[in-house]
């Protein structure tokens, strides 16, 4: 043997050496006969299908979540014909019926004339990126769902009424369309919980946002915590007779239910006081407007002796 063959085996060794000792799971497959030239050790460890099981391109395909069979197969096929080196992840099976997440990357040789002559690529194990992923995105959603609810009544928040709310002003106004809202506030919450205490008076609120949050009856109504002890329902598509009379609706629900009060100046139970206003919005009107003349309605509410619903002037 020659001192350059000797010393280009002993380099083969080392390659061989280093490749079967990384994590990345190294792979080889001739282009023309679709065959696995080589395929490293460790994948009898990550998947449990044993070195020389791996003969073709098929035992590739098929040893995959179904789910991903057919989009990874055309598309590492398309991407190798066009000779572009890609990547995929995907859920490999493994031989007790597991599913591994793996990043396949895939480096696309081609011969002295340009025509391609085989793929070589690694093998990652990406399950513990792929879990850390998914805990990200279960996270995220329940923050996004948590940061539009109330906390104590788990109805929609303050927030979640500003954007609906945004929404349905710029609705009504293109399709000329009357817009209602109602604004309730508790008559003499501050002697409920006073006489009561402030636990009972949470759940109070909670009894109160199910009871009015049940009464929005269409599809696109909606219901939402103003603040403390304020609640505000947003009724699109509706006419200010329509919006009274659900008004009349919630007042009388509330009253059904016959929660003592025994503190308040108006009732032996608890009563709510409500203020609404429908308007079809016309360019020059402000929504600011329209929601201060809501709560103008519910003051004047108060001023006339609780427990009954105002409209707008
Ligand atoms: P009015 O009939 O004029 O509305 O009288 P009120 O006592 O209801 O009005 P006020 O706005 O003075 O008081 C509201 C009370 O609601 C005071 C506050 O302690 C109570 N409150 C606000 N948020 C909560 C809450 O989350 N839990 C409880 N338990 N009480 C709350
Ligand atoms: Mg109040
Ligand atoms: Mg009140």
């Amino acid at each position: 043997m020659t001192e350059a063959a000797s010393s280009m085996e002993k380099d083969s060794a080392v390659y061989k050496t280093l490749l079967e000792s990384t994590k990345a799971i190294p792979w080889k497959i001739d282009w023309k006969s679709m065959a696995f030239e080589y395929i490293g050790p460790q994948i009898e460890e990550l998947l449990g299908w044993s070195q020389d099981s791996w003969k073709s391109v098929e035992d590739w395909a098929t040893r995959m979540h179904p789910e991903d069979q057919s989009w990874v197969v055309d598309f590492c096929v398309a991407q190798s014909q066009s000779g572009i080196d890609h990547e995929a992840d995907y859920r490999a099976l493994t031989s007790d019926g597991g599913y591994v997440w793996i990043r396949d990357v895939v480096h696309v040789v081609r011969d002295e004339a340009g025509e391609v002559e085989a793929l070589v690529g690694f093998m990652f194990d990406i399950s513990e990126r792929k879990k850390t992923e998914e805990k990200l995105a279960r996270l995220q959603k329940e923050l996004e769902e948590l940061s539009f609810k109330d906390g104590l009544t788990g109805v929609a928040n303050r927030r979640m009424f500003d954007s609906i709310m945004q929404v349905e002003w710029t609705n009504a106004r293109r399709n000329a369309q009357p817009l209602s809202i109602i604004m309730f506030d508790i008559d003499y919450f501050k002697q409920y919980n006073d006489l009561y205490g402030h636990l009972q008076g949470d759940e109070c609120l909670k009894q109160i946002a199910r009871l009015l949050e049940s009464a929005a009856a269409r599809s696109r109504d909606f219901f939402a915590r103003y603040g403390g002890e304020e609640f505000v329902m947003v009724l699109p598509e509706t006419d200010a007779h329509s919006a009274a009379t659900v008004a009349e609706r919630c007042r009388k629900l509330i009253f059904k239910e016959q929660i003592s009060h025994e503190a308040s100046p108006v009732s032996q139970v608890l009563t709510v006081s409500m203020g609404t206003a429908t308007l079809v919005p016309s360019a020059e009107d402000k929504l600011m407007d329209f929601i201060e003349s809501a709560d103008r309605q519910l003051y004047r509410a108060k001023e006339s002796g609780r427990n009954c619903v105002v409209h707008t002037a």
